[in-house]
């Protein structure tokens, strides 16, 4: 292969010897046509140089090497004394042959074009390409920088509100306290979108590193549920549970995958109404680990599925609050294990987030 794009571009660049190579080619040939007289047909030896004409050089050299062949193979076999018969077949003969190396010649320099366009099209899709992913990498590293100077004094913000409603510097009146928790708790989302925003700008410039240890799934989300414990009752919402106990284990970031399950659950209790239900559901095969988390929510119609994974993505906007990183998050998660997560649902029939992860 190397030998063949060397030779290419040797053409490419070296055009004048190959020129009078390619013409001194054709003067052969009309040689050897016109010594071998009538009984040896030397017809298709004047393509090689028409192709390189027509490859290599505008469309009239291509042109002017078919006229110039069929001119010397009509000569050349002409002087040999091949058409004694009657003139009239030479130039019948001639005139197809001229015929035919013209055809070789336009189809050479129209695929040659057309080459040229897709070689030029992919260039300027590789150049667009590195012009949006150093783009993106900017855009990333402006907002992991603006992230980090904003969480630490989000941080003070909100614990000095904690400290002045613990009454630290002195009592606090009911009107006072009602307009506090509204700046702590608005304190309190704003670390979270930062934390989240972290996060997002590192995964996608690839810092994010898992360290995977074997992992037990169904006690990580077990562990999860039982932060949720009070959230779930205080919303009557009523729990079952599918998760064996020998499961198995997985090779998996046991902080990282946490993240995933709150996420999912947190959902699941924010979207599910009073007395509702959510089920978990653990599988295990011997290639990998299944989760599936469903509620009885107001669902998600179809056409957001594709959508739902992307970053700042939000179906049901005014209904909880909500900053649409969790689900960008916990699919950059899941593809980093090697994983697959999927939502299966209809609109007014709840949810069902499920993702897989191998083993290893
Ligand atoms: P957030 O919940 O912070 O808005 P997510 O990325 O976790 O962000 O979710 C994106 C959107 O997906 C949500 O705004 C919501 O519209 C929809 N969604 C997620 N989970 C559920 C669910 N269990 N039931 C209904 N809609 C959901």
């Amino acid at each position: 292969m190397a030998w063949k794009l060397d030779l290419n571009r040797y053409c490419e660049r070296h055009r004048f010897p190959v020129g009078v190579l390619g013409g001194a080619y054709i003067l052969g040939i009309a040689f050897l046509d016109y010594a071998t007289g009538t009984e040896v047909s030397l017809t298709v030896f004047y393509l090689p140089a028409i192709a390189l004409f027509s490859w290599y050089y505008s469309r009239p050299y291509g042109i002017s090497a078919a006229i110039l062949s069929t001119l010397l193979w009509f000569y050349g076999d002409f002087l040999g004394g091949r058409w004694s018969a009657h003139p009239a077949i030479a130039y019948w003969d001639g005139s197809a042959l001229l015929g035919f190396f013209l055809a070789f010649s336009m189809t050479l320099q129209n695929l040659r074009l057309r080459f040229k366009k897709q070689q030029e099209l992919m260039i300027t899709t590789q150049r667009v390409s590195a012009e949006i992913q150093k783009i993106a990498d900017m855009q990333s590293q402006f907002v992991s920088t603006v992230s980090h100077e904003l969480k630490n004094p989000l941080g003070v913000i909100r614990e000095s509100m904690s400290l002045i409603l613990d009454k630290l510097a002195g009592e606090v009146s009911g009107e006072q306290r009602k307009i506090l928790e509204m700046g702590k708790n608005s304190a309190e989302r704003l670390i979270r979108l930062v934390g989240d925003l972290l996060d997002l700008s590192k995964i996608e410039a690839g810092k994010m590193k898992l360290r995977p240890e074997d992992m037990d799934l169904g006690i990580l989300v077990t562990d999860v549920l039982k932060i949720y414990a009070n959230e779930i009752s205080k919303k009557r919402i009523v729990l079952q549970k599918e998760i064996p106990p020998n499961i198995g284990l997985l090779w998996g970031d046991r902080d990282a995958l946490i993240r995933v399950v709150i996420n999912l659950v947190n959902n699941a209790i924010k979207y599910t109404p009073e007395g509702g239900c959510i089920t978990i559901k653990l599988t295990g095969s011997a290639r990998e680990v299944r989760c599936e988390i469903a509620d009885t929510g107001p669902g998600i119609p179809k056409e957001s599925f594709a959508k739902l994974f992307n970053k700042f993505e939000r179906v049901m906007v005014e209904r909880q609050e909500g900053t649409g990183l969790g689900l960008a998050i916990s699919k950059d998660i899941i593809e980093l294990h090697k994983g697959k997560i999927w939502v299966e649902s209809e609109a007014g029939k709840g949810s069902k987030f499920v993702f897989i992860l191998p083993r290893s």
